[in-house]
């Protein structure tokens, strides 16, 4: 199914769920107007009783109506719900009011509603040209930067990594080749002395003319707030001062191109009104979000923990609970406080929406939700929280993954391996007494041999690998579709490479020496692999050290 036929079909999903709200309009609203009629011969007591459910359901009219495109009937809802309210807040004399009251409902009740459906906004795609697979490409990533040495490590390292990178000493070159082809991301050095112009003003301008932006990273030594402003002006998603830390470079282009194809944001919707909440989860579908939808609020803990949503919409108005009491037992467990979350809710009231957001919550859509709103700002919120816990599971030092996540993307590629039936292999790796690298030279010196170390790793690793700082000085790596004698030569490259780097400190030169040790299976035996790369580092320090093992 194409991107059109997917929009139509939407459109017509959309139609059929105005429709039957309309059906639920004409079985719901002549019983409203009936409770309003009694109001005229209750007691003081009664009418109070009365007047608070009509103020709660009309307040749920108010809400709906507008999303499934009754915007007129919305707002009188809306109107006649405030109303209902004064009259109970006031306790006053309501009887010159009761007459229009009624008659306004009863006009509510009798006259047909027409659904004004708005045109749900088609999915985006920064792409013209169809791609078949954006894992199969490889991203081609355009380098402007004068100086040579910085230009060619910067492409070499993106090269290793698995992007076509190009690096061009000046804009007639870069110039050239974009007339060719466009870029997936464009990195400029800034200060650009043969040029009559900043590398920052080149691309600023070319994005200026192009249909969608390029992704665009800026590199330079003039780390200022006017340098920075003009970046953020031109859309850079990445800034970065000299001396560059390629680390940080490569990790935030990774982070340009999974914010534009990575996974489908999850999304978990609670609402008690059925209509509401498949209108909701239709229209995020059809910007290519996952969702889920519960209309049952007390299954909420399971819903979390099987679902996984990024992102939790909430009705603050159900039966039995309100929103922001199932928000406080969700801020209960740490594991969520990641997820935001977003009250939909009819409460025109600032008051009470202030209230809602003290106990827990992040922010507020009000109901009659309009299609473009709930995407944007679902979508917002959901592009944030998947940064915020990408950058959470970073280690600061050398950008690549921490304890918890490299352990647990091991047991991902074992159990992938054991289904697959394809070779897997796990390497941990220690540098050779490094406890003296701190002791003679100092902490951060250390810290650099370490980065330095992390650096190698990330330009020799393939995509598909994944790599962590396993602790101080210890890194883990696990190298799906991998086979034994495969990671025993790479390794063992890595080994000599890092051998051969010479550090400087305070004018004495020196170098580091690693160990390593390598567990792998061909699919039948993937559990336990840790262990044994562990067991096999242990053989290789007690061997003698700068050695790679295997487990024999
Ligand atoms: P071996 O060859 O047996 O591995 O000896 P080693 O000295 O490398 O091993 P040991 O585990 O005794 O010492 C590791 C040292 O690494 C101790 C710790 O202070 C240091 N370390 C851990 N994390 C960091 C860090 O982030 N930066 C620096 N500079 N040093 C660190
Ligand atoms: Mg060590
Ligand atoms: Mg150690």
């Amino acid at each position: 199914m194409d991107k059109h036929q997917a929009h139509l079909q939407l459109q017509a999903h959309l139609r059929q769920l105005s429709t039957q709200f309309a059906q639920r309009l004409q079985a719901e609203l002549p019983p409203l107007a009936a409770q309003a009629r009694q109001l005229l011969q209750a007691s003081d007591g009664e009418s109070q009783l009365l007047l608070g459910q009509l103020r709660d359901q009309l307040h749920k009219l108010a809400g709906s109506a507008g999303t499934f495109g009754f915007a007129d009937l919305g707002q009188r809802a809306r109107a006649l719900e405030q109303q209902a309210q004064h009259w109970l807040d006031s306790l006053q004399q309501r009887q010159q009011g009761l007459q229009d009251f009624i008659q306004q409902l009863q006009q509510l009740a009798e006259q047909p509603h027409q659904a004004q459906v708005e045109a749900a906004p088609a999915q985006k795609s920064r792409r013209k040209a169809a791609k078949h697979s954006p894992e199969v490409e490889a991203r081609v990533i355009y380098i402007l930067e004068d100086d040579l040495g910085i230009g060619e490590n910067i492409r070499l390292t993106l090269n290793t990594f698995g992007y076509q990178a190009a690096h061009f000493s000046n804009i007639a070159e870069l110039d050239a080749a974009i007339a060719l082809q466009l870029p997936d991301a464009l990195i400029v050095d800034v200060n650009l002395p043969n040029e009559s112009q900043t590398g920052l003003d080149y691309a600023t301008a070319l994005n200026h003319n192009l249909e969608s932006a390029l992704p665009l990273l800026v590199l330079t030594t003039q780390n200022d707030f006017a340098t920075q402003l003009q970046a953020a002006r031109a859309g850079a998603m990445g800034f970065f001062g000299k001396p560059l830390d390629i680390a940080k470079l490569e990790n935030r282009l990774e982070r340009c191109f999974t914010q534009q194809h990575g996974e489908p944001y999850r999304v978990l919707i609670v609402d008690d009104d059925r209509d509401l909440s498949s209108r909701y989860s239709l229209v995020l579908r059809s910007a290519n979000m996952r969702v889920d939808v519960l209309n049952d609020p007390a299954q909420i803990l399971d819903a979390m923990a099987s679902f996984n949503p990024e992102v939790l919409l909430l009705d603050i108005n159900m039966p039995n609970y309100a929103g922001p009491e199932l928000a406080q037992i969700i801020r209960f467990n740490d594991d969520w406080l990641r997820v935001p979350i977003i009250y939909l809710s009819a409460e025109t009231d600032i008051a009470r929406q202030m209230n809602a957001l003290i106990k827990a919550g992040d922010d507020f859509i009000a109901k009659p939700i309009s299609d473009n709103r709930l995407i944007t700002t679902v979508f917002a919120r959901a592009q944030r929280a998947r940064l915020l816990s990408q950058a959470l599971a970073r280690d600061s030092l050398t950008g690549l993954l921490k304890h918890a996540d490299i352990k647990e993307q091991v047991l991902l590629e074992q159990e992938r391996a054991l289904r697959s039936g394809k070779p897997v292999s796990v390497v941990m790796l220690d540098i050779d007494h490094f406890k003296r690298v701190n002791d003679t030279h100092g902490h951060g010196v250390g810290d650099t041999v370490i980065r330095a170390l992390a650096n190698l790793l990330r330009q020799r690793l393939r995509r598909i690998d994944s790599l962590g700082r396993y602790g101080g000085e210890e890194f883990l790596a696990v190298l799906p579709d991998c086979s034994a004698e495969q990671a025993l030569r790479i390794l063992d490259e890595i080994r000599q490479q890092f051998s051969a780097i010479r550090f400087s400190a305070a004018g004495c030169e020196f170098s580091v020496s690693l160990s390593a040790g390598i567990a792998s299976s061909n699919g039948s035996a993937a559990s336990e692999l840790m262990e044994q790369a562990d067991r096999a580092l242990y053989t290789a320090k007690q061997g003698g050290r700068n050695q790679v093992r295997q487990t024999e």
